[in-house]
């Protein structure tokens, strides 16, 4: 079994990675252009969104914002509306929050140092350094769950990556590996090796470029790695909401203070107590997002007549939509189901 002492094994590596990216990585759109502005959008989509569910996305993205100015012009709203389907819409305030910040702090042009990237909003060290070695050469590695995983079993090392220490760590080790000039495609090359061949569970060992230096495989022990002591802390919330419906037409508003989902529309989450409506049953609906376990019970409620849901809206501060025009807004999943849901049921 070879031992990793050298810089020059560890570089031979990093050669390999590189080597097998130039026959194997994958036609992402971010790599036919080094326009910083679309790989920034790539980035943020993609953290959180899978490659194919989120290509459509992109395109549609960029067409209608094509730079930094048509983003940090345009009406929140359109923004969200946009974003519709990506979910953790935390992502484009923020994008449209830094867009301003470009124009406002940088003349409209996109930074070009690693350290003025991270200064955007919502634009963390991994972004910052895939930004910056992609578009503009910077030797800095862009190390996430990819890089944690692949060098954690390339080197069978036991550190805990659910330790904050762990990112210089294997920031280090991963500069040791990156040849230099090539720290863009070294950076891709470990993403797609993660994504593709080192997966999570039942990694492709035999397509893998460092199979046989890989420890990991060597004492079938890909399983233990990478080592995490800490488990996520998965809470559990529940929300309730009433689904106010008068014909056609529905309640909503959009959330302002802070909430999970604030900025998103809703419907409402209390009602006057004094109100001669007809109220359902209520419908509950199970929803995981990464750090909760959300159970929201949805309340049909029908108010008598029409002044009455009239009034009801003016009292909540609520806006009147039909229910197939309601889904123009942007709304969490799970209400955008139920929605969806219901108008399916409106139609037929
Ligand atoms: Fe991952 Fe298997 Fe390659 Fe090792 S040999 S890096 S475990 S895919």
């Amino acid at each position: 079994m070879k031992n990793y002492k050298q810089n020059a094994d560890f570089l031979y590596l990093g050669k390999a990675l590189v080597a097998w990216f130039h026959i194997h990585g994958r036609d992402l759109p971010f790599r036919k252009t080094s326009d910083p502005y679309k790989v920034w959008i790539c980035e943020i989509i993609f953290q959180q969104t899978r490659i194919q569910q989120g290509l459509n996305h992109y395109y549609k993205f960029t067409e209608r914002f094509p730079d930094v100015r048509t983003l940090a012009e345009a009406e929140a709203d359109e923004v969200m509306l946009y974003w519709k389907g990506l979910g953790y819409y935390s992502r484009a305030l923020n994008l449209q929050k830094a867009a301003r910040q470009i124009m406002a702090d940088f003349g409209g042009v996109f930074p070009s140092q690693y350290q003025d990237i991270l200064s955007l909003s919502g634009v963390g060290p991994y972004t910052a350094a895939a930004v910056s070695s992609i578009c503009f050469g910077m030797h800095i590695p862009a190390v996430d769950g990819n890089f944690y995983r692949v060098l954690s079993r390339v080197f069978a090392d036991g550190t805990d990556i659910s330790h904050s220490s762990s990112f210089t760590y294997f920031s280090e080790l991963a500069l040791r590996m990156m040849p230099p000039g090539e720290a863009g495609t070294f950076n891709e090359a470990v993403m797609d090796l993660g994504s593709e061949i080192c997966r999570p569970r039942n990694p492709l060992c035999d397509q893998c470029p460092l199979q046989r230096d890989c420890r990991a495989f060597q004492l079938g022990r890909i399983a233990d790695f990478p080592v995490r002591k800490k488990k996520t802390v998965v809470k559990e919330l529940k929300l309730k909401y009433y689904f106010v419906r008068f014909g056609n037409e529905i309640l909503i508003r959009r959330r302002s203070e802070n909430h999970i989902w604030k900025k998103l529309y809703e419907f409402p989450d209390e009602l006057p107590t004094n109100y001669r409506t007809v109220v359902m049953e209520a419908n509950t609906v199970y929803h995981k997002l990464s750090h909760r376990n959300l159970s929201i019970d949805f309340v049909d409620v029908f108010p008598e007549n029409r002044k009455e849901f009239e009034e009801l809206a003016s009292t909540g501060g609520y806006q009147i939509v039909s229910l197939q025009g309601s889904l123009l807004h942007s709304f969490p999943k799970p209400l955008e189901n139920y929605i969806a849901l219901q108008a399916g049921r409106a139609l037929s």
